[in-house]
């Protein structure tokens, strides 16, 4: 067991370097030491490798959809979280009081306490700590949040509880999505794909996907993945499209697309009377031209903004994993080790001419 373990660490803007720590001990603020089989990249990890998230809390490990392997624990934290040593569990990024006001009313991703987290900012004494997924080892707090996952089941795609998850939270549990539903899903990035899987799996009735020309790939995996029909929306108005397929247009939107604004007009043109949009793509804060919110009145539409995923979410998720369903190795595109985080993250940034990633994990074991 080596005494000093790898991580990589963002010092600034574009900037990331390898360093050495000490592997973690179990103690008060320790819980349990996870060796890392797999982390995730989404797209808040390349807006966060850009600097969008400030400086403030550099240095720092980032990753915040990590996998791995219980090596050491408390009994306390063993009891609390229903784990023992040699088992597989997701980690979610926020570590929460678990007892302010929020928190008791399942709130916690708003938690006012917050202790740190796993891959995001943290308070100046948890810096020097093991606190993300892009090392070999991470040191979790009594209060970090775990979730169970099978051992047999491959790291690369275990690790995709995270975009699962989204997809299951904001299709499902946000849009309501059912059987029978129609589903207009804009974005064909791994989120966008797992919310066809998720809404395939709930027995919705059209699933319509929309997607770029670049995205070809990824449409054809939509397809695959449940979506009845695809509109590539550099060729295809999404609206007219929607309309000649529906009956009045889709029950639930749900605009999954970085930076675009066209989409949430499409969204709210392609929704029928009293149907329901879900917002999860930002915009970098800039403001919708020509929104008109009339619409959304006379429509009774109802809009939510989903944030995040929560631990319902990731429990829906990692049991569509378990049941082996569906072919997910399809969507995952690349793996790298420690050594090539960054050139991961440029690769899902779409900076690396030529190369198109969907899921694209870092392996701290490769
Ligand atoms: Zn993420
Ligand atoms: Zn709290």
């Amino acid at each position: 067991m080596a005494d000093m373990v790898r991580a990589v660490v963002q010092t600034g803007p574009r900037q990331m370097e390898m360093r050495e720590y000490p592997r973690p001990v179990l103690g008060p603020t320790t819980g349990a030491v996870l060796r890392v089989e797999a982390c995730g990249i989404c797209g808040s990890d390349v807006e966060q490798y850009k600097g969008a998230m400030g400086a403030r809390g550099l240095p720092m490990i980032p990753g915040h959809e990590p996998l791995g392997i219980i090596e050491e624990i408390t009994d306390e934290t063993a009891a609390r979280w229903g784990v023992q040593a040699g088992d597989r569990v997701a980690v979610e990024i926020l570590i929460p009081c678990r007892s302010c006001n929020r928190c008791l009313a399942g709130g916690y991703m708003n938690c006012r306490n917050r202790i740190g987290s796993h891959g995001g900012g943290n308070p100046p004494e948890r810096q020097d700590r093991l606190t993300g997924g892009y090392a070999e080892y991470m040191d979790l707090h009594p209060n970090s949040i775990v979730h169970p996952i099978r051992n047999d089941i491959p790291a690369e795609i275990a690790v995709m509880y995270n975009p699962l998850g989204a997809g299951v939270r904001w299709a499902l549990e946000y849009g309501g999505v059912h059987l029978g539903s129609t589903v207009l899903v804009m974005g064909a990035g791994q989120r966008g794909l797992a919310a066809i899987l998720a809404s395939r799996y709930v027995g919705a009735g059209t699933i319509i996907a929309t997607g770029l020309a670049r995205d070809g790939k990824k449409l054809e995996l939509a397809k695959e993945f449940g979506a009845d029909y695809v509109i590539n929306v550099d060729e295809e108005d999404t609206v007219a499209r929607v309309r000649e397929l529906t009956d009045g247009g889709v029950d639930v939107s749900l605009d999954l697309t970085p930076m675009a604004q066209q989409p949430i007009l499409d969204a709210i043109e392609a929704t029928r009377w009293g149907g329901t949009i879900v917002l999860a793509g930002l915009k970098g804060h800039k403001e919708i031209a020509g929104l008109k919110t009339d619409m959304l009145i006379n429509k009774a539409l109802t809009v939510k903004g989903a944030f995040s995923v929560d631990a319902s979410g990731y429990e829906n998720a990692i049991k569509l994993i378990e049941s082996g369903q569906f072919a997910l190795e399809k969507m995952q595109t690349h793996k790298y080790g420690l050594d090539d985080v960054e050139h991961a993250i440029k690769l899902l940034a779409g900076e690396l001419p030529g190369e198109e990633g969907i899921h694209v994990a870092v392996m701290p074991g490769m």
